[in-house]
């Protein structure tokens, strides 16, 4: 019996080189295997940091999953399992579509994906791969915190700095004029949430020095704005 499988764990728990090894197996075995990938992931390639890759059918935000399997399966007579990797960016409603995979094509699905946003928060397609997986499988890895705790969380940096706002999606330098280099480290809970508290701080702080420009009106806004680098950790970011 097909069943949905839902592999989740950190940045760097190895997701990418289980879903690379399970293609691998079951290909050596003569299997027919679709591997899948979201778009911003390296052109349509599923690569492991080991130094792995194998080519991938890239999954866009209006693409139909239970289509894509079923027209192949039309094509060359058999599917037998399908390996999609990062789930997390795939839109709740293309969950839904591999597990009517399973269900209704009877078809294998081995997928992997965050748990955790650098928000914290579950992402949209996890949230619904959790709601809908016969099993959820969690990636131990034995990732360490600067600390030396056990790394559980995604921390985003912008020039070095923890950030808890911003777009979900970033994988690298963004490029604009406005934007730093972003980078990504896993952190222990504790000093996720120490970085998030203070990020959120900064934010509140930005928000006073606004309303307090805004409240006096006498004051000259000409000239240059003296910001202390000290009392506003985070860079203004125009919109
Ligand atoms: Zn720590």
């Amino acid at each position: 019996m097909a069943e949905l499988r839902f592999t989740f764990g950190t940045m760097g728990s190895g997701k990418s080189t289980q879903a690379l090894q399970i293609h691998h197996n079951l290909r050596a075995r003569g299997l027919h295997t679709i591997l899948t990938t979201q778009l911003d992931r390296a052109e349509g390639r599923v690569s492991s940091r080991l130094g792995v890759s194998a080519d991938a059918e890239i999954v866009e935000p209006h693409t139909d999953l239970f289509e894509m399997v079923r027209r192949r399966m039309a094509r060359q007579g058999s599917v037998d399992a399908v390996i999609s990797d990062e789930v997390q960016f795939y839109t709740p409603v293309q969950c839904e579509q591999l597990a009517r995979v399973v269900d209704e094509l009877a078809v294998d699905i081995y997928a992997f994906g965050l748990l955790t946003s650098f928000q914290g928060e579950l992402f949209p397609g996890t949230a619904r791969m959790l709601e809908l997986a016969d099993q959820r499988i969690e990636i131990q890895v034995e990732a360490r915190c600067w600390c030396g705790a056990r790394a559980t969380h995604n921390g985003r940096f912008v020039d070095g700095r923890q950030v808890v706002s911003g777009q979900l999606k970033v994988v690298g330098d963004t490029g604009g004029p406005t934007s730093g280099e972003v980078t990504y480290d896993l952190l222990c809970r504790a000093h996720w949430l120490d970085g998030a508290r203070k990020a959120r701080g900064s934010q509140l702080e930005l928000l006073d020095v606004d309303e307090a420009r805004s409240e006096s009106d006498d004051v000259d806004h000409s000239g240059p704005v003296e910001v202390n680098p000290d009392a506003v950790p985070t860079p203004l970011k125009a919109n």
